[in-house]
């Protein structure tokens, strides 16, 4: 069997990716009522493991998904699932859905039987290497606000897309590569499946509410202690974050990368700035933690 384009594990086996489905009736289809997480597989390593398995296992309480597996048969099915791919660097999703219900037609969460599934697929990077070369070009959504806290929980990784696809759209009709969204105050949040990061004043700030809190996220701003950068989570407004020095993003997709431009303004003479090269250079070196990864064991 090969499983160069991904693997998927779905009801206790190991499949082919491309054969792996869910039912029409799903209500992770049908009500988005689902959450996910993505962790990534780097050179034969899982990157903070333990801290997606933290997030996903409360996205799942908080929902009050029951998929039937406790953490450690979790965590053995993704070992599993890349094991078995044999892919060297995965960008690996694991999902928790509502699943279909009993009775056909009923509104009662309850009368689901909710699942659990996941996928490895060799590794993505959200924004293409190319352009993360050059530096990504973003836009501030105009018009379109950030799904508010209290509506969907940002902090629960979630398939509720609809402002940031439409914001997305706006950005690319534009010529921008990507965008980030504002929050109903007018607070920057983040963008479609990465933070955010400004650099004003020498200090790293990011967001503190009205977005999910990422693991890369995490890991910027322990690295910002650990090289001793003064680093925030804080509400950044429009006219902050325009007259940042330096801008980047950070994902697992990807990691940290550089912001170039936002909107009409070029940043640090159109070139990443220091303090991102910097931080961008020691999250890949982290990837050499004994810490902070855990070899796969491929059969
Ligand atoms: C996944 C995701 C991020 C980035 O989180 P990481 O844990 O660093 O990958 C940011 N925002 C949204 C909406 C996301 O879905």
């Amino acid at each position: 069997m090969s499983y160069s384009a991904g693997a998927a594990w779905m009801e206790g086996k190991v499949i082919p990716v491309s054969e792996a489905k869910i039912s029409v009736f799903d209500w992770g289809l049908t009500r988005s009522d689902i959450t996910y997480d993505v962790v990534h597989v780097w050179e034969g390593a899982f990157f903070r493991l333990e801290d997606y398995l933290d997030r996903f296992m409360i996205s799942m309480d908080k929902l009050r998904l029951d998929v039937g597996m406790d953490r450690a048969e979790i965590k053995a099915a993704l070992v599993e699932l890349v094991a078995t791919s044999g892919l060297n660097s995965a960008y690996v999703s694991m999902v928790a859905s509502r699943g279909t219900p009993q009775i056909a037609g009923t509104r009662d969460p309850r009368a689901c039987t909710n699942h659990f599934y996941a996928w490895a697929v060799p590794f993505i990077w959200v924004i293409p290497q190319e352009v993360a070369q050059r530096g990504v070009h973003i836009s501030v959504e105009e018009n379109l606000r950030r799904i508010p806290p209290h509506s969907v929980d940002p902090t629960v990784k979630n398939y509720h897309w609809g402002d940031m696809t439409a914001a997305l759209f706006n950005a690319l009709d534009a010529g921008y590569d990507t965008t980030v969204l504002r929050d109903t105050d007018g607070y920057i949040t983040e963008g479609p499946g990465f933070n955010i990061f400004a650099v004003i004043d020498g200090k790293v700030l990011t967001p503190r509410s009205g977005m999910l809190e990422g693991i890369s996220r995490k890991t910027v701003l322990e690295i910002c202690v650990d090289l001793g950068i003064p680093c925030a989570e804080t509400d950044i407004s429009l006219d902050e974050f325009l007259s940042a020095d330096e801008i980047f993003t950070a994902t697992t997709a990807g990691g940290p990368v550089p912001v170039t431009r936002v909107n009409t303004t070029i940043l640090g003479n159109d070139t990443a700035g220091p303090l991102t090269a910097q931080i961008l250079q020691t999250y890949w070196d982290w990837h050499n933690r004994a810490d902070l990864i855990e070899k796969v064991p491929y059969v």
